[in-house]
């Protein structure tokens, strides 16, 4: 089934996912009357593109239990998203035409595909839309107004329906025209991928099942600290690793020879390392790495200590004898949040380490665990092994869902009406 609840996940792990939905304190489509409405619903198609066509349409497929939900009570649906940075002006190359004709296909149903966002016979087609149907706003950030969260824009936009949803995750901690402003024109509620996701992350805070382990890497630990911090009150261990875990193991006074680090950050990992050990969190991090001169599929490598990176080679993943003890420390666990890749698993000789914590991952769900991955690069990893379905649950939203784990409200929630 393509239903998120179900993706390859365990029968508890998918009853443990259903029952986090008492984490979510906001109406829902499900709270509210939406038969014949016309409804402005904000999607998260900010899918990747190639050669005008849709290259990974994951993000479509995570809307349609939304959609298909208000076709049923016979709504008349009017989606908006954005996608790419097309900086407040039209540009043909983020165009929303090409996921028009996804959509159409995956729902086997015509989408009418506007060409203009508010204006044009935008208005008069909303006006129009007849119970069940669909139709597709251009690009919501080709116009300036979005991203300055703009009243007028918003309210144009507001115009169009009678009711707001919000079903764009990956949008949700940012205060744009369409997930914040919005909102003061229309009620609002939550979609269900909005529902669950936010659920989801809201239950492993709150009532996570022992052991709890995170595994971190991904390139910059500046995007992470916060998290890595809010988790420390929380997670039983983390393994670390990527790029990210140089800058603790240079605070460990370790020679990382030219491996990426962020020098200004290197206090706070000192800090963290004492954190962990005053709270009795596990922080693991490699004790062998593959090193190489330079990042390229040419590069000849081999396996260091992670105690001396020969000088002007990088550390470009972790060693056999690290994969071998996060393997056990993942093992047990009953909670896994997975966010960052071990390594740069885009060139495969650096790959191993983040495919043996995905196999980790992905053995302990088999085994009744819940599994959480967020982080695009994480799942384009997952996706690369083959294994997105065999983990619980996989976030649509990278940065919103660090932001939930962080302990921040995400706006585009706090907009929505209280259940
Ligand atoms: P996510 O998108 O899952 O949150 P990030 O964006 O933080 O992950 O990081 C992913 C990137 O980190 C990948 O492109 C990967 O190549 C890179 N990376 C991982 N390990 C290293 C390393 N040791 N050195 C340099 N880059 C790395
Ligand atoms: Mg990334």
């Amino acid at each position: 089934m393509v239903d998120g609840f179900s993706v390859g996940a365990r029968a508890e792990a998918v009853s443990e996912i259903a029952a986090s939905r008492r984490y979510f304190s906001k109406k829902t489509i499900e709270d509210i009357d939406v038969k014949g409405k016309r409804v402005l619903v904000r999607v998260d198609f900010n899918v990747p593109l190639d050669n005008g066509r849709v290259a990974d349409d994951s993000r479509i497929r995570a809307a349609l239990p939304t959609i298909n939900y208000l076709r049923h009570q016979q709504a008349r649906i009017i989606l908006c998203s954005h996608l790419g940075r097309p900086k407040g002006q039209f540009d043909p190359a983020f165009s929303l035409k090409p996921v028009g004709e996804r959509l159409s296909e995956l729902l086997n149903t015509k989408v009418k595909v506007m060409d203009k966002t508010i204006n044009g016979d935008v208005k008069k087609v909303a006006e129009n839309l007849r119970a069940g149907e669909i139709m597709l706003l251009e690009n919501l950030r080709f116009n300036k107004g979005e991203a300055e969260n703009d009243p007028e824009f918003a309210r144009k936009l507001a115009e169009l329906g009678d009711v707001y949803v919000d079903d764009a995750f990956g949008a949700a901690h940012r205060s744009h025209a369409s997930t914040v402003g919005v909102a003061n024109y229309l009620p609002g509620a939550s979609g269900l991928l909005l529902e669950k996701e936010v659920s989801v992350l809201k239950k492993l805070i709150e009532a996570p099942n022992r052991p709890f382990m995170a595994c971190l890497g991904g390139n910059k630990i500046s995007d992470k600290i916060g998290v890595i911090n809010q988790l420390l009150d929380i997670v039983d261990g983390i393994v670390a690793g990527g790029g990210m875990c140089f800058t603790f193991l240079k605070a460990k006074g370790y020679e990382i020879g030219n491996s990426i680090v962020e020098e200004d950050q290197v206090g706070l990992a000192s800090e963290i390392i004492k954190k962990a050990e005053e709270n009795e969190v596990a922080l693991y991090l490699p004790i062998d790495l593959v090193a190489a001169p330079e990042i390229s599929k040419s590069a000849n490598y081999k396996v260091v200590s992670a105690k001396k990176v020969p000088e002007d080679w990088l550390g470009l993943d972790i060693g056999p004898a690290t994969i071998e003890i996060y393997n056990q420390a993942l093992e047990s666990a009953k909670t896994i949040f997975w966010n960052g890749p071990m390594g740069v698993f885009e060139i495969p000789q650096f790959s191993r380490g983040t495919k043996a914590v995905a196999n980790a991952i992905t053995e302990a769900t088999r085994h009744g665990s819940l599994s959480i991955v967020g982080g695009g690069d994480s799942l384009a990893a997952l996706k690369m092994f083959g294994l997105v379905d065999r983990v619980s649950f996989a976030s649509t939203g990278g940065g919103a869902s660090l932001k939930i784990l962080e302990g921040t409200a995400l706006p585009g929630v706090e907009v929505l009406e209280d259940r």
